[in-house]
């Protein structure tokens, strides 16, 4: 089992539509595929089409005591393959709510060890609040993808964000590779062009060699709970994330083999 955390600390970059994309992108390959929706916003949730009240059964009770089990709280989508676990509200307030909790830092990692390998990969929507959730999903990570909007502002967010990644690898002594995906590219733009070079240059084979294309045909996230029409959906923004996780799919090779060395 494989674990992905979707991060960035800056909301609006193409975090929920890189976990879905991804994640369909896996399922069509034939993988069973978990996506964890931690992000008290919901975004994932409500794609699937699950109703924010009555609240849903999810993440939340991955952190109670004494905590339920993954396969009792994750249901399956319309795509075969592909599975998901619904967020709460509520957990925005998680943090203060188990403050007096020792060990909650972990409780994501012992819940995915407990769920063995049901699915192949597990896929975590982030939150772009630094806090205990992304501390959960960071711990448990073998990887670290980062939707980054190819624009100017969104550099500081990918500093952040590169940085947090860095120092959950030394706290934790076991490698966290990134991989850093520009979104959003307007080739059209020269500020479009200019960030994504200087991504580039900065964080060098971490990041895609290629972006995201802003594509209407992906920006409405229900559409990719949907099965997929005939091989699949068609357009620049779908091939595109195709591409991306060829180029993931890769480097988490690369990365299981320097493991097993
Ligand atoms: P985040 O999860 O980081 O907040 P989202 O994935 O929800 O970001 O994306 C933010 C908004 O941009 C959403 O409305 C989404 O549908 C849209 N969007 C994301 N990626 C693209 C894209 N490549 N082209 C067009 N719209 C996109
Ligand atoms: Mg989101």
């Amino acid at each position: 089992m494989r674990i992905w955390a979707i991060a960035n600390q800056k909301g609006g970059v193409g975090k929920t539509t890189t976990t879905l994309s991804l994640g369909r992108g896996l399922a069509a390959r034939g993988h069973k595929v978990l996506l964890i929706d931690l992000d008290p916003h919901s975004s994932l949730t409500r794609a699937f089409g699950v109703p924010l009240e009555p609240v849903p059964q999810g993440v939340q009770e991955l952190f109670a005591t004494p905590p339920h089990e993954i396969a009792s709280l994750s249901r399956a989508s319309d795509i075969p393959g592909l599975d998901y676990l619904c967020a709460q509200a509520s957990l925005a307030t998680l943090e203060r709510r188990s403050a007096n909790q020792p060990g909650l830092g972990l409780a994501l990692q012992q819940a995915f060890a407990r769920h063995g390998d049901r699915h192949d990969y597990i896929l975590l929507d982030c939150a772009p609040t630094l806090g205990l959730l992304m501390i959960n999903a960071l711990a448990a990570a073998d990887r670290l993808i980062i939707p980054t909007q190819a624009e100017p502002l969104a550099l500081h967010g990918l500093e952040g964000m590169v940085r947090t990644g860095e120092m959950v690898e030394r706290s934790r002594k076991r490698a966290l590779p990134i991989s850093v995906l520009p979104t959003l590219f307007d080739r059209r733009t020269r500020a479009g062009n200019e960030t994504l070079k200087q991504m580039q240059d900065r964080h060098g084979a971490r990041v895609w060699e290629d972006a995201i294309p802003v594509d209407t045909r992906i920006s409405h996230a229900a559409g990719l709970t949907q099965p997929m029409q005939g091989d699949d959906y068609p357009g620049r923004g779908h091939a595109a994330y195709r591409r991306a996780l060829e180029w993931i799919l890769g480097e988490d090779g690369r990365a299981l083999e320097q493991e097993a060395a």
